[in-house]
């Protein structure tokens, strides 16, 4: 077995550390699902009866277990072994993933989410878009980020501190801005459809996420309801100052330019607009699928949840 069904029931505060990192958000999020067992790779998908060739798309030699993509397939190695140096001890089986994240976020710091995470990156250019990142780059990338994050937290937190020295509480949100991520799936398009989206307080901090099913459905359909229900629980829960990201420029389009007067979804895209003209600020933004993990795992959720709609008040742990 090889699935987040494998992952031992811990009480909730033992991802407390996680969603306290600093962090990019989706980061955060893309090592809680490692530590979950949950990122898609092709053995996950296979488990899930979604059919896949589980061969490994960069070495073309063995499965692609977790353990195999972030830190046993050559490639993978040869980039710990530059970062971290070859005497650090990497995980070899994925019950070792949650001890191993904690103890070695301990030691190094960010670099270790950040380090995974570029691996997943380069891994989904090649099976995405047939690109091969060379290693040199790959290292680049992980370098320049680490040093990026650490700059952008504490120059956020001095720059705060420094124009508003009196907002002792920034941490617990950016004078009430939220960010609000939505995303649609379709398991084939069109096919059984889902949405899901999830909102955080500037700082990151989980708020809530939701996901429903749509029945059988297209993707464009399920990215409309995403944003649909994204707004009006933003407006439910009394927010009045959002920034909300969707990888679906197609439904930017529609709502902030069309005309929709003959469209199939008018009247839904007429609920958004209603909102999005409420007195309030809803900046509608448009992010890659990479910035919107998120989302995208809540939307999947909804593409196998016998719920319309469910709404989700602690990150699912
Ligand atoms: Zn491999």
């Amino acid at each position: 077995m090889n699935d987040e069904e494998t992952v031992p029931l811990l009480p909730r505060d033992c991802w407390n550390w996680v969603w306290k990192l600093k962090i990019p958000a989706n980061v955060q999020f893309f090592l809680w699902q490692v530590m979950h067992l949950a990122i898609p790779t092709r053995t996950i998908l296979n488990h899930r009866g979604i059919p896949s060739d589980s061969i490994c798309p960069i070495c073309d030699n063995e499965l692609e277990t977790l353990i195999h993509c972030l830190f046993n397939c050559n490639r993978a190695k040869a980039i710990w072994n530059l970062m971290v140096g070859p005497s650090f001890g990497l995980p070899e089986e994925d019950s070792l993933i949650f001890t191993w994240s904690h103890d070695s976020v301990d030691k190094l710091g960010i670099v270790i989410p950040i380090t995974m995470w570029s691996i997943w990156c380069a891994r989904n250019a090649k099976v995405f878009d047939d690109i091969n990142m060379p290693l040199m780059a790959t290292l680049s990338k992980i370098k320049v980020m680490t040093h990026n994050v650490t700059q952008a937290f504490n120059s956020m937190h001095k720059e705060i501190t420094h124009i508003q020295p009196k907002l002792i509480s920034w941490q617990k949100g950016h004078l009430d801005s939220y960010i609000l991520n939505v995303d649609g799936s379709a398991q084939t398009n069109p096919g059984m459809a889902g949405f899901g989206g999830l909102i955080r307080d500037f700082d990151g901090q989980f708020m809530c996420g939701f996901h429903g099913n749509i029945g059988y459905s297209n993707i464009l359909h399920a990215e409309i309801l995403a944003l649909m229900h994204g707004i009006q629980i933003c407006c439910d829960e009394g927010l009045r100052d959002i920034i909300c990201y969707t990888d679906s420029m197609h439904t930017i389009h529609l709502v902030q330019y069309a005309d929709v007067s003959t469209h199939h979804y008018e009247n839904k895209i007429a609920i958004i607009r209603k909102y999005m003209a409420k007195d309030w600020t809803f900046q509608l933004c448009h992010t890659l699928r990479e910035g919107n993990m998120c989302a995208d795992f809540l939307a999947k959720l909804g593409t196998r949840s016998t719920s319309d709609l469910l709404i989700v008040l602690n990150p699912p742990a």
